[in-house]
């Protein structure tokens, strides 16, 4: 609870604010998650109920990801979110991975379903059901679909929006005449979820291959995006599969060549989810609470009139409202904080843990002055005089807020680069690849192992393989486990 602020708390008195993300991560994310008003728990156990606040987010997510899938010609396509059971089966290692997972619906109206119905985990057995009807000949390719939509997987451990039973994502399914398109598409699509985490979510992410103990159930490779989050631990953040012909084999998805051939067509898919709402909150997030990145903060400027005095309210109100109108006519997304009931103290420690990034004060002097104040979120401090604080001008407000909101949004992705550049350490023995995953960082070093030596540091270490990262030092590499000449540095870390 901050005591400064609390005095014209409505719920003062209740437990309120954050605990300090220093002191307990995990109940620190918890509390932002609550407190923030971003999401709650869903009655059935893992299921998560998305807020406004939280869905906003969700939404701006998915306006900049719509726009891009779209400029590369993928088109958005709904199918149903129940499955035949017997499609799950027909390629072996997707039913083999998935099984743990799946929710069965066994009954309808009444009675006994002769077949039960999987609720989808992910789409690619019905839309390859689909695709084998849609295309007949390679005038039919490539075939680029995406869906928005929820699916459910049956997980042991939960956490909010990280890893829940019912997720909302968007999945692309895609097939191709050649596998070199089929690949192209796969990196282009984890190239494009890079760019969304760096540019947008301001989140750096390390680009790589997935071991093939860590591999997507029925693809031949995947790609992914991981972001080390404030505690240390890996996010997979987003992933990307060449799929080969292996799902179009299982359902005969062909097409006639330029020949006249019949060929299987060659796919990839590829997704995002809402853990990547997680991943922002973990990324950026300090003791006070959430920071968002200025690209998809729900509201990017709170405005917040100031008035001790009855005379003063009207042309304080009137200001603040002016200002307003100012930074939404320029697209700007602005909330007026006049809430009676709460004091400004109270009002700008609330707007500071919702991660707002810009606070303009409006008070009598700054009316006078014709002015106003801006504070930003990305400077410490708990109050507005320890933030960096100037006075603006309407005339150039709009060009200061712009100019504002670029740089918390640069400042983030900073921040967060630093702190994840300082804790990867290169490894090249067992040894210190232990020692590092114990001191809570990302152990990079040269791999050669088989999947039973990932296997065994998993278990000795709880560290897995995050990725082989696309960007790989200068080698010669050696491998961390028996010295051998090694191809690739792999990432070993904890993970969420
Ligand atoms: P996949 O189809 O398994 O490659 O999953 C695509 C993406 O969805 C993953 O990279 C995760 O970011 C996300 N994801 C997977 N499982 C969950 C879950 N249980 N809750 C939230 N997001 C998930």
């Amino acid at each position: 609870a901050k005591d400064a602020s609390s005095a014209g708390n409505p719920s003062a008195g209740k437990d309120v604010g954050v605990t300090p993300k220093s002191q307990d991560f995990s109940r620190w994310y918890l509390d932002v998650i609550r407190e923030c008003e971003l999401a709650d728990y869903g009655p059935a156990r893992g299921t998560m109920v998305i807020r406004p606040y939280g869905y906003a987010i969700w939404e701006a997510i998915q306006r900049w990801m719509d726009a891009d899938f779209k400029k590369s010609g993928v088109q958005n396509a709904y199918f149903p979110q129940l499955i035949p059971y017997s499609f799950i089966t027909k390629e072996a290692s997707h039913v083999e991975g998935f099984s743990p997972e799946l929710a069965l619906v066994t009954r309808g109206g009444g009675k006994e379903l002769e077949e039960p119905l999987v609720v989808r985990p992910t789409s690619e057995t019905i839309v390859n059901h689909m695709f084998t009807q849609w295309i007949q000949s390679y005038r039919d390719l490539p075939l680029l679909i995406n869906q928005w939509a929820n699916v459910h997987r049956w997980e042991m451990r939960t956490r909010p929006f990280i890893r829940t039973l019912e997720f909302l994502w968007q999945e692309g399914h895609t097939a191709h005449a050649t596998g070199e398109e089929a690949e192209a598409r796969a990196v282009q699509m984890i190239d494009c979820y890079a760019r969304f985490a760096e540019t947008v979510a301001a989140m750096p992410v390390i680009v790589g291959r997935k071991s093939r103990v860590e591999s997507f159930a029925g693809a031949d490779c995947t790609y992914t995006i991981e972001a080390m989050m404030g505690d240390g631990k890996a996010l997979q953040a987003g992933t990307s599969h060449n799929l080969g012909q292996n799902f179009s084999k299982a359902f005969d998805t062909t097409f006639l060549d330029e020949k006249g051939e019949t060929r299987h067509v060659y796919q990839s898919s590829w997704g995002v989810s809402t853990r990547l709402i997680g991943g922002i909150i973990m990324t950026h997030g300090d003791d006070a609470g959430l920071r968002l990145p200025p690209e998809l903060a729900p509201i990017q400027v709170v405005v917040v009139p100031i008035a001790q005095k009855n005379k003063d309210k009207a042309a304080v109100a009137d200001a603040a409202n002016a200002i307003a109108a100012t930074l939404t006519n320029a697209g700007i997304r602005v909330k007026v904080d006049d809430d009676d009931r709460n004091s400004p103290g109270w009002k700008f420690a609330q707007w500071e843990m919702k991660g707002v990034p810009i606070r303009v004060e409006v008070g009598p002097k700054d009316v006078a002055k014709d002015a106003c104040v801006v504070a930003r979120r990305d400077r410490p401090g708990k109050e507005g005089k320890e933030f960096d604080v100037s006075t603006v001008e309407p005339t150039s407000l709009v060009a200061k807020i712009r100019g504002t909101l670029d740089d918390v949004q640069a400042s983030y992705l900073a921040q967060a680069k630093a702190f994840r550049d300082a804790n990867i350490v290169d490894v090249s023995t067992y040894e210190e690849l232990v020692a590092a995953v114990e001191a809570g960082k990302w152990a990079r070093g040269g791999w050669e192992g088989s999947d039973e030596d990932e296997k065994r540091v998993k278990e000795e270490t709880g560290a897995t393989i995050r990725c082989f990262p696309f960007e790989q030092p200068a080698g010669p590499h050696k491998c961390i486990m028996s010295g051998a000449p090694a191809k690739e540095v792999c990432i070993f870390a904890k993970s969420y």
